[in-house]
């Protein structure tokens, strides 16, 4: 992958997933996480050659493992880390010139535009891989193209109140069919479907991660998995009939649409073990086809009903988003409460219908532009109904009412387990029953820190919200422990150090990513 250093994005770390997007903007709720480089690991583990996986190197890890004088160096990059990738073939150049460069991942989308240094990096790579990988390097090295495909990752991790909760990741399909205008996955894989696992495969490859350590959940790549229900029901019959494993510990996540969820009864979604689903909601306006199907309000309730978390996205920055409108739409996103969010301007994607469209209409800003300006948060062409300098208000508004009016995604998960674990007791179905005492350890695991969330609420509605929810777990399971109490304490001393720090000159006050290099060698490398 891309060597350091990473830029910070409006403020927070761009490699940190929650920090930087699912839970942005909730102040000392925010929460911290690790996702491994998958690309990295994916292509280092699957040729026969030895072979090395870099993660999040410093440009003096990267230079001196290039000293080693390898034949290839992949490296996998998106348009953001255009500077650094750009430094790093320099350096290839420099220290080890005999070394053949690949560049891949969706940053080689970039490389046919003609305003930054995009000539002189194309100039630099021997191989361009455009479109899925494993295959490519296999092709190149002369090795079958379509041996089993090992997935292997770190864990994951995700950091809240002082606690480190592990999952894993495994990749099922590349691209989407759905070809959304904006969308860069779906045009980087010519709207097709890239399927790197059958079912068999892929629940094997689950089981085997929720089976090690203690990962709590497996997370599914596939940006619209939900798509092929004979695939996922396929996956599901293998859940059903699999006695080594039993039901409470089957959980998993996958990203879906409207149209594709629409094709499940809730459930069936919570009999399989979804834990939760990444959903692109865009906007309240938007007549794109994956939001054809049930209600939206109708599947964010049903799910959170069911125990399954939502993420939601929003994009602010739509054609047809006016000053006049854009409130109504942004409430109603917020009314949607989603456990997690992305909300996000619209930024259009080189190779993308959009990004065509835009040029065509004049309306991209190329001149002086840089790519590590190409994020989420960032604004590169000329929008139609609103002023571009509202665009980013507009995405901050967004999160200020989420945060006010639905409290921090600590709150949210609470919520929904709460919600998962009456569903499983009130159920007839056994293997949704089953699921009751992993819900319930969820609830008593962040029970203790509402206190914290009650005292430090953003708003006078969380608050109330907070008071409702203990009620309702004291409902369920008794007073709390005293334990669970000391916790509490815990937790609210631990938020009133965080509270205090928001108080020091900006430069004490932010929470210092660690990012430590991982090196793994495959195949006999040293
Ligand atoms: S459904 Fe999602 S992943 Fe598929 S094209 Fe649309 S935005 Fe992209």
């Amino acid at each position: 992958m891309t060597c350091g250093p990473y830029p910070d994005i409006d403020g927070t770390d761009s490699m940190d997933l929650y920090t930087s997007r699912l839970t942005k903007g909730q102040e000392i709720f925010t929460l911290r996480s690790y996702y491994p480089a998958l690309p990295v690991y994916i292509l280092a583990q699957n040729v026969s050659i030895p072979s090395v996986a870099l993660e999040y190197p410093t440009y003096e890890e990267f230079v001196e493992e290039l000293k080693k004088g390898y034949d290839y160096v992949g490296i996998n990059f998106n348009t953001i880390f255009f500077d650094n990738t750009y430094r790093m073939c320099k350096a290839v150049k420099q220290f080890s010139p005999r070394t053949k460069i690949i560049l891949g991942g969706y940053g080689v989308t970039c490389l046919r535009e003609e305003f930054q240094e995009e000539k002189e990096l194309l100039s630099m790579a021997d191989y361009v891989c455009h479109g899925e990988g494993v295959r490519f390097v296999r092709d190149l090295l002369g090795e079958p193209l379509d041996g089993e495909i090992r997935q292997e990752f770190p864990s994951s991790y995700i950091y809240s109140m002082g606690e480190k909760i592990p999952f894993d990741n495994v990749i099922s399909a590349l691209g989407c069919r759905g070809a959304c205008e904006f969308c860069c996955t779906s045009a980087f894989y010519d709207y097709k479907k890239v399927r790197l696992v059958d079912p068999a495969g892929l629940w094997k490859s689950i089981k085997e991660k929720l089976l090690k350590n203690d990962c709590r959940f497996v997370w599914i790549y596939d940006e619209d998995f939900f798509a092929d229900a004979d695939y996922v029901r396929e996956m599901a019959e293998l859940i059903r009939k699999d006695k080594e494993i039993p039901p409470e510990k089957v959980r998993w996540a996958g990203f879906g649409s409207i149209r594709s969820i629409s094709q499940y009864e809730v459930e069936e979604l919570a009999e399989m073990g979804v834990s939760a689903i990444w959903i692109g909601v865009e906007s309240k306006f938007s007549e794109l086809p994956k939001r054809k199907g049930r209600d939206v309000k109708d599947v964010f309730d049903s799910l959170r009903k069911a125990g399954i978390q939502t993420v939601g996205s929003f994009i602010i920055g739509w054609d047809f988003q006016t000053d006049e409108n854009i409130v109504e739409d942004i409430d109603y996103f917020v009314g949607l409460k989603p456990t997690y969010t992305q909300v996000s301007s619209l930024m259009p994607c080189p190779e993308t219908r959009l990004w065509e469209r835009l040029k065509k209409e004049n309306k991209l800003y190329t001149e002086g532009f840089r790519w590590s300006k190409h994020h989420l948060y960032s604004i590169m062409h000329r929008h139609t109904s609103i002023k571009d300098g509202d665009v980013l208000k507009y995405v901050n508004l967004t999160q200020e009412k989420l945060y006010h009016e639905n409290g921090p995604s600590i709150l949210g998960t609470f919520e929904v387990n709460l919600e998962g674990y009456v569903h499983c007791m009130e159920s007839k179905n056994e293997r949704i029953r089953a699921q009751a005492s992993m819900y319930g350890d969820w609830c008593r695991k962040i029970f203790p820190a509402l206190f914290a969330v009650g005292a430090y609420s953003p708003s006078p509605g969380v608050k109330k919200l907070v008071k409702t929810l203990q009620a309702r777990y004291i409902k369920e399971f008794g007073a709390p422990s005293f334990l669970s109490l000391l916790k509490s304490g815990l937790f609210f001393c631990y938020a009133a150090i965080l509270k205090l720090r928001t108080f020091l000159p900006h430069r004490f006050k932010k929470r210092k990513a660690k990012r430590y290099t991982r090196r793994y060698s495959y195949n006999g490398a040293e």
